[in-house]
C-alpha cells in the first residue's frame, strides 16, 4: 500500500499537483457509478479560514470523476446548519453549480451495525451510492488530537445523532472505536487529504490556520492518517483512532511516497497523560486538572448552539453555567460555537467531578 504525501505550497499549485496524483486511482472507478464525494463541511466558514475542505480540492476531484464518466454527488452532515448553507459559505456550492454536480441534503437515515457499536444511524445516502471518496481537512481536534481521514467519515452520521454518540462513548478510546465503526461502514474507496492550509492549536474550528503544504492520498485512511501523523512528528500512539485501529488490526503495512514533513502545535486539551506514561493514581490526579469549557461572557451572543448540542446536557446558556459533574469533555461546544465564546481553561475538579 502506497501513501502519497505530495508537497504543495498553495491552492493555485494544487491545480497542477492534483491531476497526476488522482490519475493513479483511475482504476478504482466505473463509468456511470454514483460516487459520494464527502468533504469536511463542519460549519459556515469561508475557505480562507481553513475549517472546511478547500473548494479547489473539491473541484479537482469532481473534474477527475466527471472525466471518467462517473456521476459524483457532494454531501456531508454539518455540525451546525444545512448542507446548502454551509456549502455556500465554504465555496463548495459554487463548485457544484459550475460543474453541474448535485449537492445533496441528507434527510433520512439507515441503521447499521458496527463491530463494537450496534444500530449506528448513518445518512441514507450511503445506501444510494456505489462508492465514497473522502476529502478530509488536516486539523487538530480538542478530543481526538488530530482530525484526518478516519474522523472525517463521522460526518456521515446525521446532525443531532452525533452528540448522542459522544454520550454513548464517553471514554476517548471508546469514541475512537465508534469513529472506526462508522468509517468501516462508510468504507471510502479513496481518501484525499487537504493539508495545504491546515489548523493547529485548539482546532477543529477555533485553532490557528497554518500553511502545512500537503496533499495526501491513499485508498486506506488508516495508513494515510498514520503516515501523516508520523511526518508531523506526532506519535501515532497519541492519536486515539490510530491506537484503536492498531489494536483492531486495521492499519496495513504501507510505504510513504514523497518527502513532505512538518510540525503542528497540539490543542491545549491534550493532557500530560497523553504525552508521558505515569502511574494510575497520578493519571487520576492530572485528569482532574482538565481543560474545561468556560463562557466568555463578552463574546457570547446566547445563540444556544452549545446548549442544544451538548451531549451531556451540562450547559445552561441563560445563566451561563456549565455543570462540570456532567461534562464529559468532548469539546463539542467549543467546536460548534460560532463566536469562539467558550474558552478552554484548566480547572481543578474534585475527584469524580466538579
Ligand atoms: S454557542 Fe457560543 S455564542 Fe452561542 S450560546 Fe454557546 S457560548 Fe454563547
Ligand atoms: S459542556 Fe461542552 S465539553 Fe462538556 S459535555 Fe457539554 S459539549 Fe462536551
Amino acid at each position: 500500500m502506497d501513501v502519497y504525501l505530495e508537497s504543495c505550497s498553495s491552492y493555485e499549485q494544487a491545480e497542477n499537483v492534483l491531476p497526476p496524483l488522482l490519475k493513479r486511482y483511475e482504476g478504482l472507478f466505473w463509468k456511470n457509478e454514483t460516487v459520494w464525494v464527502k468533504p469536511n463541511m463542519l460549519t459556515t466558514r469561508s475557505p480562507e479560514e481553513a475549517v472546511t475542505t478547500h473548494p479547489t480540492i473539491v473541484r479537482g476531484v469532481l473534474r477527475f470523476l466527471l472525466d471518467l464518466g462517473v456521476r459524483p454527488v457532494v454531501s456531508d452532515s454539518p455540525g451546525v446548519g444545512s448542507v446548502k448553507k454551509v456549502a455556500l459559505a465554504c465555496g463548495i456550492s459554487q463548485v457544484c453549480q459550475e460543474l453541474g454536480v448535485p449537492l445533496i441534503e441528507i434527510e433520512g437515515y439507515v441503521e447499521k451495525d458496527g463491530e463494537v457499536f450496534k444500530q449506528l444511524r448513518l445518512g441514507d445516502l450511503i445506501d444510494q451510492v456505489d462508492a465514497v471518496v473522502n476529502l478530509p481537512k488536516l486539523k487538530t481536534h480538542g478530543q481526538m488530537v488530530l482530525t484526518l481521514g478516519v474522523k472525517n467519515t463521522f460526518g456521515c452520521v446525521l446532525g443531532l445523532n452525533k452528540p448522542a454518540y459522544h454520550l454513548r462513548a464517553k471514554d476517548y478510546h471508546l469514541f475512537a472505536d465508534l469513529l472506526i465503526d462508522v468509517h468501516q461502514l462508510v468504507k471510502p474507496v479513496l481518501t484525499i487529504l487537504d493539508g495545504i492550509d491546515g489548523m493547529e492549536g485548539n482546532g477543529p474550528s477555533h485553532g490557528l490556520k497554518k500553511r502545512l503544504g500537503l496533499l495526501a492520498a491513499c485508498e486506506n485512511a488508516y495508513a494515510l492518517d498514520h503516515a501523516v501523523a508520523s511526518r508531523l512528528h506526532v506519535s501515532p500512539d497519541k492519536i486515539y483512532t490510530l491506537v484503536r485501529a492498531k489494536t483492531r488490526g486495521l492499519i496495513p503495512p504501507y510505504t510513504i511516497r514523497g518527502e513532505w514533513e512538518n510540525s503542528i502545535k497540539m490543542p491545549d486539551t491534550v493532557g500530560l497523560t497523553e504525552i508521558v506514561k505515569m502511574p494510575k493514581w497520578l493519571q487520576d490526579y492530572t485528569h482532574r486538572w482538565a481543560r474545561v469549557p468556560v463562557f466568555d461572557t463578552v463574546k457570547c451572543i446566547r445563540c444556544k448552539i452549545c446548549e442544544t448540542h451538548c451531549p451531556a446536557e451540562a450547559i445552561t446558556v441563560d445563566d451561563q453555567r456549565i455543570d462540570y459533574k456532567k461534562c464529559i469533555r468532548c469539546y463539542v461546544c467549543h467546536e460548534l460555537c460560532p463566536q469562539d465564546a467558550l474558552l478552554l481553561k484548566r480547572k481543578l475538579l474534585k475527584a469524580g467531578g466538579q
